[in-house]
């Protein structure tokens, strides 16, 4: 990571980039000045340089995790909650997210196994060849491990709330899609949004369906980015990538681009295919890392569902036990 990793973005409110051993290297975490303390939006996946670029923030802010107040994730994935008990063992704050994403937060991070059982079954019946599979489980693995330590209390917050920072109010809002339960929050006297992994720009947030999802994730998503046009936004804060400036343009391209990817999808399927096999047709490419392939099949299943949900598709189960899709 390069020098200093932190900026302010808005008044009283700072970027703190933070490095992920990822195609996608960075995270962007925030804090917001919150009366005589702070407040912490998201934390980073636990990694030496990772804890090393919050120390150069906290260097160049003259504070220390002592003196964050309260902690909020946006959702669950690893590189927003990774760190949350690392700084949970230095200042005991209170670490709130959506009721959905605790419970998400137990299911993935939990310690139980569930993930790494059901995730094998998961790839099988998407129709990953038997010997790309050990790969991917390896690489959660990897991710897993740098979630700990594991904060022992998560407290929660609902959409709809209300919370004051500082000077601000933030109103907080549901973003399902990329994740069941994710949270973003806005600053209607700011016209100011936060928006985690709901809305980036340079890349379209990852909408998967995975073992653990409720049903119809690109829908619900879809309905949302159609209900945050109606927020005057000037400035939005994003969990990734550049800040965003022409918030309803990029809430269109966002929304033409599953359009076109939903009929690219249901060429794809042409006489009969697994998601695999449409994923490498959708994506084409045969050079994913074993990390990208999991996101390029959510994904890809994610638009089949929709398919299926209009009625455009119809799905099975072949005798190996793998969805098999066709045209109706
Ligand atoms: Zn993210």
């Amino acid at each position: 990571m390069s020098d200093n990793p932190v900026r302010e973005v808005a008044e009283g409110i700072y970027q703190i980039r933070l490095p992920l051993p990822f195609a996608l290297n960075h995270v962007n975490c925030y804090l917001l000045r919150d009366g005589a303390g702070w407040t912490l939006l998201d934390t980073g996946l636990n990694t030496a340089p990772a804890q090393a670029a919050w120390q150069a923030a906290f260097d160049t802010l003259h504070i220390t995790p002592a003196d964050i107040q309260r902690m909020i994730l946006t959702h669950v994935h690893p590189d927003h909650y990774g760190m949350a008990g690392w700084f949970y063992e230095q200042n005991h704050a209170p670490i709130l997210l959506s009721p959905r994403e605790r419970d998400l937060a137990r299911l993935l991070w939990g310690g139980e196994g569930l993930l790494a059982t059901a995730f094998d079954a998961y790839l099988h019946r998407c129709g990953m060849p038997a010997e790309q599979i050990p790969a991917v489980m390896e690489g959660l693995v990897f991710t897993a491990e740098r979630t700990f330590p594991h904060p022992p209390v998560l407290d929660t917050l609902q959409a709809g709330d209300s919370l004051r920072v500082g000077q601000r109010v933030l109103r907080v809002l549901s973003a399902p899609g990329h994740s069941d339960g994710q949270l973003i929050f806005y600053d209607a006297d700011d016209q100011l949004m936060l928006s985690g992994d709901h809305v980036l720009m340079h890349i379209t947030p990852n909408i998967g369906l995975w073992p653990d999802n409720e049903p119809n994730p690109l829908g619900r998503y879809l309905q949302s980015l159609e209900a945050l046009d109606a927020y005057p936004v000037r400035l939005a804060l994003p969990g990734h990538k550049t800040l965003i400036q022409d918030w309803h343009g990029r809430l269109a391209e966002l929304r033409a681009h599953h359009a076109a990817r939903l009929q690219h999808t249901q060429m794809a399927v042409g006489a009969g295919a697994t998601v695999y096999t449409t994923s490498l047709q959708v994506f084409q490419s045969q050079r994913f890392s074993p990390h990208e392939w999991r996101f390029a099949m959510a994904e890809t299943l994610a638009h089949l569902e929709v398919l299926q949900n209009r009625g455009s598709i119809q799905q099975r189960e072949t005798d190996e036990g793998r969805w098999w899709f066709s045209p109706v």
